[in-house]
């Protein structure tokens, strides 16, 4: 659907039509549902910045909902460990506050609920029918963060830097992943490319790039597929698209897109410079994982706000003079400080040995 810009009756009322015309609400929903919109939070980040979901299409969403009788709430689980007063920020800056008046509820990541093994905040463990609002950006480790991606903020941000690090690989993510979307499945997903990102998201130092589209579907693994299409990103390079074809949970033959902009959308996006974890044969990876390692680093953006310094889970970030320092002996790499770092000041660098593996599996698999 194009939408040159963040007009909220504009938006809305397109929107509408085309639920209407192919997704109407009553066969999806009913008006007693609880509704929980999962917008993409990352980080406490202003709606121009375009790490968030803009606070306006999310009210479009929520008007549509509201209209059907339905109760609406929102939630997410930011970046870094998140408590009531952090997560008020996270609203605040992005601009959510505009939705409690509108009559949503904005919801605390504040408790978590296990199910299959991973820990889910509270209101992704049943209870809400859940509608995925992901921003349209690029990722380090992932290449694109879609509709199925911004489900892994339905677990608790205590817990997914943890996560990261066990899942250290992108094939092992994706895998994990999926669960997640298996267990926290979507009805509905409305992604944000108005203004995407492109470049090394999904933090600040990713930049904002208008697109002029808002892609919607019902089924979260086709809308990536669909979205992929319309950036022109092979599914060499997006290993979610590419895993759930080889599971057999997507067929390139089975997508029906309606679009009203041309495919591909654009010709020129541009993607994260590639980690190469994944080229990396299992065989090779596995006994030496603990030594493959990659590092943030601090630049000189950095501000010496000290934001990384609170967030890390291991406190090893101190301040040295006017720059944030990290110590890498303790860091275990779950990049809650690139994350949540507001000037994008922390860069990820790989270890010689990580250099080297990657350069081996590239030139052997002549990639
Ligand atoms: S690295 Fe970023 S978050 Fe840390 S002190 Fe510097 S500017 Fe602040
Ligand atoms: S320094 Fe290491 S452990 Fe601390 S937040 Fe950054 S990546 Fe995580």
């Amino acid at each position: 659907m194009a939408v040159s810009d963040y007009d909220a009756a504009a938006i809305k009322e397109k929107l509408k039509k085309a639920i209407d015309q192919h997704f109407p609400l009553e066969r999806f929903f009913s008006p007693s549902d609880a509704i929980l919109l999962k917008p993409n939070l990352l980080m406490p980040a202003t709606p121009d910045q375009a790490v968030v979901t803009h606070p306006v299409l999310v009210q479009a969403v929520a008007g549509i909902f509201q209209d059907f009788g339905c109760p609406v709430s929102v939630g997410d689980s930011p970046g870094g460990f998140v408590d009531r007063k952090a997560m008020e920020d996270v609203y605040g800056q992005s601009g959510y506050f505009a939705l409690r008046q509108a009559g949503v509820q904005l919801l605390n990541p504040d408790q978590s609920v296990e199910r299959e093994g991973l820990p889910f905040c509270w209101w992704a463990a049943g209870g809400y029918k859940l509608v995925s609002l992901p921003k349209i950006k690029t990722h380090e480790l992932m290449t694109l963060t879609l509709a199925v991606k911004n489900m892994y903020g339905c677990i608790s941000g205590a817990q997914k830097s943890k996560l990261h690090v066990d899942y250290l690989r992108p094939i092992d993510f994706v895998e994990m992943l999926l669960k997640v979307y298996r267990l926290a499945r979507p009805a509905f997903s409305i992604c944000d490319g108005i203004l995407a990102m492109e470049g090394p998201g999904p933090s600040l130092r990713g930049f904002p790039r208008h697109l002029g589209v808002v892609v919607l579907g019902d089924d979260a693994l086709y809308v990536d597929l669909a979205i992929s299409r319309l950036l022109g990103v092979s599914d060499a390079r997006h290993i979610l698209i590419r895993r759930a074809k080889e599971l057999g949970l997507v067929q390139e033959d089975q997508l029906e897109m309606i679009s009203e902009v041309p495919v591909p959308l654009v010709k020129d996006y541009k993607l994260p410079r590639q980690l190469g974890l994944d080229r990396i044969p299992a065989a090779v990876f596995e006994p030496l994982k603990a030594l493959l390692k990659f590092y943030p680093v601090v630049t000189d953006r950095c501000t010496a706000c000290g934001a990384c310094i609170q967030v890390c889970p291991r406190k090893t970030i101190t301040m040295k003079g006017k720059r944030a320092l990290i110590h890498k002996e303790r860091c275990i790499r779950c990049l809650c400080c690139a994350e949540m770092c507001r000037f994008g000041a922390i860069e990820l660098e790989k270890n010689l040995l990580l250099k080297m593996a990657s350069a081996a599996a590239k030139l052997i698999r002549g990639k």
